[in-house]
């Protein structure tokens, strides 16, 4: 699977719904997640990410975020269209430590 990691806090480009086949992004007040289970692993979502926040779950240390995006999909409704990106998007973009900062 593919899981939206930190970056997408407070900047949440939506860019990605867009492309994906099976319509698996769900949108939170400041971030999108991926279902898991839901996820065929396409990958075309990657590169269309502005703040580079979607990774494969091969990455290292991949099992907290796989377990992060499924319990908020779970609970967030399924975003299909874009949208504008939150007003402060540019400015946070690559700032450390985003899910303690700002997630919401
Ligand atoms: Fe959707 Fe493909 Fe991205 Fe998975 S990898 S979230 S199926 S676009």
């Amino acid at each position: 699977t593919y899981v939206v990691t930190d970056n997408c806090i407070a900047c949440k480009y939506t860019d990605c719904v867009e492309v994906c086949p099976v319509d698996c992004f769900y949108e939170g007040e400041n971030m999108l997640v991926i279902h898991p289970d839901e996820c065929i692993d396409c990958g075309v979502c990657e590169p269309e990410c502005p703040a580079d926040a979607i990774r494969p779950d091969t990455e290292p240390d991949m099992d907290k975020w796989v377990e992060f995006n499924r319990k908020y999909s779970e609970l967030w409704p399924v975003l299909v269209t874009k949208k504008d990106q939150l007003p402060e998007a540019e400015e946070r973009d690559g700032e450390t430590d985003k899910l303690n900062k700002y997630f919401s």
